[in-house]
């Protein structure tokens, strides 16, 4: 089954609104095993508004459409839909009792413009709308349908869960998805897409690689009838990535850095204190982003001074990282320490590599240190370092791996 998106509202060409309901819907489509094929963005044009309506309606079996069933003159979704259709919009009177209703209880009188909300098509069936006054049109003629929904994205989000996500299932009810995501920390993008080539030409499951703030993630998709079928298409394609990139794999699905390092952690019931310098507390914070961090983080100290490295001339070092790592876990009893420290330069706003990085790991009487420097902006490098030393915290703490001191970048 194709689908198609079509966001409607002169605002997104503008740069005014962004387009947060077609990545929503794009999402929920491919939950459901539905091939989204285009998705288009158009303004409040009636010409244009109904090219894009036409054809969509010719060359996909599922349209979905957001914006423009408001009730003023340049909400225009209902009349370039009939257009298309070459059906007439009549007013239909319980929609409109309705309607008239929701206005009598909020205590205001309904401007006349409204009542084109109240309107249908012969093809079209109302999609109801709890969370506004616009219902949604779901039209179906010829083994073709569009779904028209309003354009605020918590409504959009109410009418795909109750109303046209099950309406779809039921079209196409025989596909079972399952996804698998691994990530990956250390290798880049093209590395790891030469190291997998033959994988990305599989249509199922296929293949797709993402850059993100954790490093590269691998995500495979496959479609059967049933849950167990797909997921035994997905075993041989995950297995052949373990084996060839398992040693930068540092987890799945829903695992976080944070996730990652406190598991590494509490399988051996170690607790954590940790030393921050230019990172000034975000490591401490996104770790107790996380329930139940309190009970392994034994406490945090921020560094002040040339220690946190926010454009001073004498940067803090390797070793200072070491000294630091030792300090953070000594000061508060605890089994492991965990330090960043290094040096943000002020004057590179723009990309390019912005100072050296000092991740400090102490364990038992070991200390690791992994140095190097990020090619990312400045305002992103604090964020690194943290996504970085919990990875490498966990990897440490896993593996041994590595040497006492390694570099990167
Ligand atoms: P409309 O249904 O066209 O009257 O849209 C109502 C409001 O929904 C707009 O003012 C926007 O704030 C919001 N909106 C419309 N389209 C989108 C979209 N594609 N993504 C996010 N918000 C939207
Ligand atoms: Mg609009």
């Amino acid at each position: 089954m194709k689908a198609e998106i079509i966001s409607i509202g002169t605002e997104l060409l503008m740069g005014e609104t962004v387009d947060t309901n077609s990545s929503y819907l794009a999402a929920e489509l491919a939950k459901i095993g539905v091939d989204l094929v285009w998705a288009t963005k158009v303004g409040d044009h009636p010409g244009r508004l109904e090219e894009a309506i036409r054809r969509a309606w010719r060359r996909s079996d599922v349209t979905l459409t957001t914006g423009g069933l408001g009730p003023t003159s340049d909400d225009l979704t209902r009349e370039s839909i009939a257009s298309v259709m070459g059906e007439d919009m009549t007013v239909q009177d319980d929609l409109l009792a309705h309607l008239r209703s929701q206005f009598e209880g909020r205590g205001i009188r309904m401007p006349e413009t409204n009542i084109k909300q109240a309107t249908l098509i012969p093809s079209a069936t109302v999609i109801p709308n709890p969370m506004g006054t616009a219902p949604g049109w779901w039209v179906e003629r010829g083994g073709h349908v569009i779904a028209a929904m309003p354009g605020p994205p918590r409504e959009i989000g109410s009418m795909w869960e109750n109303e046209v996500g099950p309406r779809l299932r039921r079209l196409s009810p025989n596909i079972a998805i399952v996804t698998r995501t691994l990530k990956t920390f250390g290798i880049t993008e093209g590395g790891l897409d030469e190291m997998l080539a033959p994988l990305f030409e599989s249509e199922n499951p296929s293949l797709g690689i993402y850059s993100k703030q954790d490093g590269i993630h691998l995500r495979a998709i496959a479609r059967a009838g049933t849950d167990a079928e797909a997921r035994k298409l997905i075993e041989p394609v995950e297995s052949e990535i373990r084996r060839v990139a398992g040693g930068a794999i540092w987890g799945e699905d829903e695992d976080t850095p944070v996730s990652a390092a406190l598991g590494a952690l509490r399988r051996r019931g170690m607790t954590l204190g940790v030393a921050e310098g230019f990172t000034g507390g975000l490591l401490c914070s996104t770790l107790l982003e996380e329930d139940g961090a309190a009970e392994v983080l034994r406490g945090a100290l921020v560094a002040g001074g040339g220690m946190m490295g926010a454009g001073v001339s004498d940067s803090p070092t390797a070793d200072d990282a070491a000294t630091m790592a030792a300090a953070a876990k000594d000061s508060v009893g605890a089994d492991v320490g965990l330090a960043i420290t290094g040096l943000v330069k002020t004057e590179s706003a723009g990309s390019g590599r912005a100072g050296s990085t000092h991740i400090g790991i102490a364990l038992g009487n070991e200390t690791h240190v992994r140095s190097g420097a990020y090619p990312t902006r400045r305002l992103r490098i604090r964020a690194r370092a943290v996504t970085h030393a919990l990875l490498e915290l966990a990897r440490v703490i896993e593996t041994g791996a590595g040497g006492q001191e390694e570099r990167w970048g």
